[in-house]
């Protein structure tokens, strides 16, 4: 579905991708692994068209989008959950989830929505600013699945969550691919990665310098928190 071949990136004179190549099936959820600093965030901003100082060739769904911008990336199935969340603070959460346009392929149903996410049903009413980090969360996986998208890049969307409610997030994340949708998610909880994903790349200075099965990740689970600092 997306295969990425030599991508770089840079800050200016900084490079934070350095030929960056790996590929996602249709269907699988593979995540990034890294340190602060390894270029995660700036794979996936790249990914969607927003980051402007990148090269090397994307292709999705076998057509070359290297050289479009976001929209046009968002049209064809793409959807980027940034790590802040970007929800609507005094907007409700039903205004978060209609108001932005169907720009996808593919999209979501309020109906389907809410039966995903019961929480953001019960809590329809409710402003941005009186959910929690995890309705929060939700919110923001569901605004994209509604808006359309085939493939979800995540970022991070259990930081900061209790394990009660990176629990849920799991559950979601499984539901949203046994509904067919694939997903790239960065995330540093390597025990929660294993159970909800299917391949793993770590990320080191801009470069994928290892990939993993589940099987392994578990098998060296200490050594990894501690590599990454966790
Ligand atoms: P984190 O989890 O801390 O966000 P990350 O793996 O997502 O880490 P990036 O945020 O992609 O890493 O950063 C990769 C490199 O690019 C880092 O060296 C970072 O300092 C640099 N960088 C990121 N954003 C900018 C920016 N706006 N201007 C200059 N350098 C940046």
């Amino acid at each position: 579905m997306l295969r990425i071949d030599g991508l770089s990136a840079w800050y200016g004179e900084a490079q934070a991708l350095r030929e960056v190549s790996l590929h996602v099936d249709e269907g699988e959820i593979v995540t990034l692994v890294g340190r602060n600093g390894a270029g995660k965030t700036t794979l996936l901003r790249s990914l969607m068209g927003l980051h402007r100082g990148a090269s090397g060739t994307v292709r999705f769904l076998d057509e070359d989008i290297s050289g479009l911008g976001p929209h046009k990336r968002a049209r064809r199935g793409l959807g980027y959950v940034p790590d802040d969340r970007g929800v609507f603070a005094t907007l409700s959460v039903e205004e978060n989830l209609t108001l932005p346009p169907v720009t996808g392929p593919d999209p979501w149903s309020l109906d389907r929505v809410y039966e995903t996410f019961p929480r953001l049903r019960e809590r329809r009413r409710f402003p941005g600013t009186k959910l929690s980090g995890g309705e929060q969360q939700m919110l923001a996986l569901a605004r994209v699945l509604r808006t359309g998208a085939r493939l979800l890049l995540c970022d991070e969307p259990t930081e900061g969550l209790s394990p009660l409610i990176v629990q849920q997030i799991g559950d979601i994340l499984r539901e949203v691919k046994a509904a067919g949708v694939t997903v790239l998610l960065i995330e540093q909880n390597v025990h929660f990665a294993a159970t909800v994903a299917d391949r793993h790349h770590l990320l080191a200075e801009g470069r994928i310098v290892e990939s993993m099965d589940n099987d392994e990740v578990r098998a060296r689970e200490s050594e990894l928190l501690q590599y990454l600092g966790i």
